[in-house]
């Protein structure tokens, strides 16, 4: 199946898509579960995706 859109142009530069990032504390929680830390992409606030560039962000100079 083709491709409609180029990836590249919507997937978030800073994180490649993943917008949230699970970091292990190392310690666990009472019933054995890992503790974890979630943590989203600053730059896409979490969603993966990014608006597409403006002129003067792509403009060459
Ligand atoms: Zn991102």
């Amino acid at each position: 199946m083709a491709q409609l859109a180029p990836a590249r142009a919507r997937i978030c530069r800073a994180c490649d898509g993943f917008a949230t990032a699970v970091i292990t504390t190392g310690t666990r929680h009472c019933d054995g579960t890992r503790a974890t830390l979630h943590v989203t992409c600053p730059a896409c606030q979490g969603t993966g995706h990014r608006a597409p560039a403006r002129r003067q962000e792509t403009a060459r100079v």
